[in-house]
Protein backbone atom coordinates (compact mmCIF):
# COMPACT_ATOMS: atom_id res chain seq x y z
CA UNK A 1 0.00 0.00 0.00
CA UNK A 2 3.34 2.74 0.54
CA UNK A 3 4.35 1.27 -2.15
CA UNK A 4 1.31 3.33 -4.32
CA UNK A 5 1.96 5.89 -2.58
CA UNK A 6 5.02 6.26 -3.32
CA UNK A 7 5.04 5.97 -7.37
CA UNK A 8 3.19 9.53 -7.76
CA UNK A 9 0.20 11.26 -8.23
CA UNK A 10 -1.44 9.81 -10.49
CA UNK A 11 -1.02 6.26 -9.32
CA UNK A 12 -2.20 7.70 -6.32
CA UNK A 13 -5.40 8.90 -8.04
CA UNK A 14 -6.01 5.78 -9.96
CA UNK A 15 -5.79 3.57 -6.27
CA UNK A 16 -8.26 6.33 -4.78
CA UNK A 17 -10.93 6.23 -7.72
CA UNK A 18 -10.06 2.81 -8.65
CA UNK A 19 -9.88 0.81 -5.43
CA UNK A 20 -11.01 2.69 -2.20
CA UNK A 21 -13.89 5.11 -4.42
CA UNK A 22 -15.69 1.90 -5.06
CA UNK A 23 -15.09 0.03 -1.57
CA UNK A 24 -16.43 2.99 0.20
CA UNK A 25 -19.32 3.16 -1.74
CA UNK A 26 -19.81 -0.63 -1.73
CA UNK A 27 -19.41 -0.40 1.83
CA UNK A 28 -22.35 2.29 2.17
CA UNK A 29 -24.56 0.59 0.32
CA UNK A 30 -24.30 -2.79 2.58
CA UNK A 31 -24.64 -0.39 5.91
CA UNK A 32 -27.70 1.22 4.24
CA UNK A 33 -29.21 -1.92 3.29
CA UNK A 34 -28.50 -3.62 6.76
CA UNK A 35 -29.65 -0.44 8.09
CA UNK A 36 -33.37 -0.71 5.84
CA UNK A 37 -33.17 -4.75 6.80
CA UNK A 38 -33.19 -4.07 10.14
CA UNK A 39 -35.87 -0.87 9.93
CA UNK A 40 -38.15 -3.13 8.29
CA UNK A 41 -37.66 -6.32 10.58
CA UNK A 42 -38.39 -4.01 13.71
CA UNK A 43 -41.30 -2.43 12.06
CA UNK A 44 -42.52 -6.02 11.04
CA UNK A 45 -42.58 -6.80 14.93
CA UNK A 46 -44.05 -3.65 15.97
CA UNK A 47 -47.06 -4.17 13.48
CA UNK A 48 -46.95 -8.27 15.12
CA UNK A 49 -46.89 -7.15 18.66
CA UNK A 50 -49.75 -4.60 17.98
CA UNK A 51 -51.99 -7.22 16.37
CA UNK A 52 -50.99 -10.10 18.89
CA UNK A 53 -52.51 -7.44 22.02
CA UNK A 54 -55.21 -6.67 19.79
CA UNK A 55 -56.27 -9.73 19.40
CA UNK A 56 -55.70 -10.75 23.17
CA UNK A 57 -57.52 -7.92 24.23
CA UNK A 58 -60.88 -8.80 21.89
CA UNK A 59 -60.69 -12.50 22.85
CA UNK A 60 -60.82 -11.46 26.65
CA UNK A 61 -63.70 -8.82 25.69
CA UNK A 62 -65.05 -11.66 24.11
CA UNK A 63 -65.46 -13.54 27.37
CA UNK A 64 -66.52 -10.90 29.86
CA UNK A 65 -69.23 -8.91 30.00
CA UNK A 66 -69.49 -5.18 30.20
CA UNK A 67 -69.54 -5.37 33.79
CA UNK A 68 -66.78 -7.63 34.21
CA UNK A 69 -68.96 -11.06 34.93
CA UNK A 70 -67.45 -14.38 32.90
CA UNK A 71 -70.19 -15.52 29.82
CA UNK A 72 -70.93 -19.17 30.71
CA UNK A 73 -69.64 -21.69 28.44
CA UNK A 74 -70.47 -21.78 24.98
CA UNK A 75 -70.67 -24.17 22.37
CA UNK A 76 -73.07 -24.75 18.82
CA UNK A 77 -76.63 -24.80 19.67
CA UNK A 78 -80.43 -23.89 19.41
CA UNK A 79 -81.03 -20.90 21.29
CA UNK A 80 -84.22 -21.69 24.30
CA UNK A 81 -85.82 -18.22 23.40
CA UNK A 82 -85.84 -16.98 20.05
CA UNK A 83 -84.86 -20.68 18.49
CA UNK A 84 -82.00 -19.52 16.67
CA UNK A 85 -79.22 -21.76 16.04
CA UNK A 86 -75.67 -20.27 16.80
CA UNK A 87 -71.89 -21.81 17.25
CA UNK A 88 -71.90 -19.34 19.86
CA UNK A 89 -75.07 -20.70 22.13
CA UNK A 90 -74.23 -20.22 25.88
CA UNK A 91 -74.82 -23.09 28.30
CA UNK A 92 -76.06 -21.80 31.46
CA UNK A 93 -75.60 -23.53 34.93
CA UNK A 94 -79.41 -23.81 34.92
CA UNK A 95 -79.36 -25.96 31.82
CA UNK A 96 -80.69 -23.27 29.92
CA UNK A 97 -79.12 -22.33 26.55
CA UNK A 98 -79.45 -18.31 25.17
CA UNK A 99 -77.39 -16.78 22.44
CA UNK A 100 -76.00 -13.64 23.47
CA UNK A 101 -78.25 -11.44 22.52
CA UNK A 102 -81.28 -12.83 24.42
CA UNK A 103 -78.46 -13.91 27.29
CA UNK A 104 -78.21 -10.36 27.73
CA UNK A 105 -81.79 -9.81 28.51
CA UNK A 106 -82.60 -12.46 31.13
CA UNK A 107 -79.28 -12.32 32.68
CA UNK A 108 -78.77 -8.41 33.04
CA UNK A 109 -75.68 -6.25 33.76
CA UNK A 110 -74.76 -5.99 37.66
CA UNK A 111 -74.71 -2.19 38.58
CA UNK A 112 -71.50 -1.12 40.14
CA UNK A 113 -73.30 -1.66 44.02
CA UNK A 114 -74.19 -6.18 43.24
CA UNK A 115 -70.36 -6.82 42.06
CA UNK A 116 -68.85 -9.12 44.48
CA UNK A 117 -65.21 -8.60 46.19
CA UNK A 118 -63.71 -11.56 44.49
ZN1 LIG B 1 -81.72 -16.15 21.60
Amino acid sequence: MLSVLAQGPEQLRWFVQGVWLPLALLLIAVVAGALLLVAWVAGRWLLWRRRVRRARRAAIAARIRADGSPYPPEDQGLCDRCSRSSDRILFLPDGRRLCRDCYDVVVPLKSVGERSSC
